[in-house]
């Protein structure tokens, strides 16, 4: 099956990697084109996924944009999206990955008559974008494609409830490689000495630094908890957001918790870092779609604790396969990871719990064989038509 991927982002985003691992079976007949550049194509370009950026105009659109700004960088998408049905003609099937890429994807489909695909990565709630942007969003769903694929439960039910239509869509979670999540102890053993936390009990947040990923949280639960624990923040503000960095650079100095808190920027090397860590703390404080990190966690076998809302919760069987607290509440937080260093039998019963059940329920290949016979339900109808 001949596919053309849109994605708006040159950065590895947690939607970017889901599409990485989706583009590999198609890698000798698709394209997946970039409207910005960046890591995300250097990753693409590894794994031999053919990749090409489409514009190096930035597209102005928020999350939070009104009715005349929405309109008016919808104008500016012209080019790109003339570019894109030229491009399409040579591809069976439209799949945009993000919501921009939904945009020029649904002109792109009505001018070459190829149907289009939209996969969801996003809770289309009022916690995450501005009215106009849920309209704009469900609109061209409902009305260009043929199939919208909800990262979770979740993701589906905000869909639904921002007018999104139900006979539409389904939920397909994110895949993983399970064996990608095997590393040596050794290498765990190390990163710990290099970060000079030998002996100490170190809970790791692994996402972007922004304001609802809730690193906050973390820092205000750690200032609770006995002295001996620290914490890794691994991740960058990928969309400007500097001033929450600088916010958390304050509050720790503030909590006095320089000497317990590292912030080692984006890395790629996440799984020794996870294996490294006795707790791995997720900790958004609005609804998140999926949350990548959680299963990830549990692949590397390692315990987890994550704020109870969205997907997450369908993710994690409470006190079976993980914690759950209410998001925001670092009391909650707190008492939970000191009941994780304090019970590490329990902990490592939960942990290996949830990667035997985790390899099962997000295994890649069943993914992309659920989402392979989506996509060829979409072609056969197309065929029909
Ligand atoms: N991630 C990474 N390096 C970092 C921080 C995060 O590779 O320094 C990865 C992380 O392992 C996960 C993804 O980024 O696979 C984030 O996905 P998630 O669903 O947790 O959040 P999103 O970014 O989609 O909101």
């Amino acid at each position: 099956m001949k596919i053309l991927f849109l994605d708006q982002s040159g950065k590895l985003g947690g939607a970017e990697l889901s599409l990485g691992d989706l583009a590999k079976p198609y890698r000798n007949h698709c394209l997946v084109g970039l409207f910005a550049d960046g890591t995300f194509r250097e990753l693409l370009e590894h794994q031999q996924i053919p990749v090409q950026v489409l514009t190096t105009e930035a597209i102005r659109v928020k999350k939070d944009s009104g009715v005349l700004q929405s309109l008016g960088s919808m104008s500016s998408m012209l080019p790109l999206i003339l570019k894109v049905s030229q491009i399409a003609h040579d591809y069976q099937l439209i799949y945009a990955n993000t919501q921009k890429a939904l945009v020029v994807g649904a002109f792109a489909s009505l001018f070459s008559r190829r149907p289009l695909v939209y996969h969801l990565h996003d809770i289309l709630s009022s916690d995450h974008f501005s009215l106009t942007n849920r309209r704009i969003a469900v609109t061209l769903a409902n009305r260009f494609s043929s199939l919208v694929i909800a990262n979770s439960q979740a993701t589906k039910a905000a869909f639904i409830a921002a007018g999104g239509s139900p006979e539409l869509t389904e939920v397909v979670y994110n895949g993983f490689e399970p064996n990608s999540y095997k590393t040596q102890a050794n290498d765990s053993h190390k990163i710990r000495q290099q970060l000079g936390l030998d002996g100490k009990f170190i809970v790791g947040h692994f996402s972007r630094l922004s304001p609802w990923k809730g690193q906050h949280i973390l820092l205000e639960a750690l200032a609770q908890c006995p002295p001996e624990v620290s914490a890794i923040l691994v991740g960058d503000a990928l969309f400007g957001e500097q001033q929450y960095v600088q916010h958390l650079h304050q509050q720790v100095a503030e909590l006095g918790l320089k000497e317990r808190v590292q912030f080692l920027g984006f890395r790629s090397d996440i799984v020794p870092l996870m294996k490294a860590c006795d707790l791995i703390a997720h900790t958004s404080t609005a609804p998140e779609p999926f949350g990548r990190v959680i299963v990830e966690a549990m692949l590397c076998e390692r315990p987890i604790v994550a704020a109870a809302a969205g997907g997450v919760i369908e993710l994690i069987e409470a006190e079976k396969t993980g914690w759950l607290f209410s998001p925001s509440d670092s009391q909650q937080l707190a008492q939970i990871i000191t009941t994780c260093r304090n019970q590490p039998q329990q902990a490592a019963i939960m942990a290996q719990q949830a990667q035997s059940q985790a390899s099962q329920r997000f295994n890649l290949n069943t993914v992309n064989q659920q989402i392979a016979q989506l996509l060829n339900r979409v072609i056969f109808t197309q065929s029909l038509n």
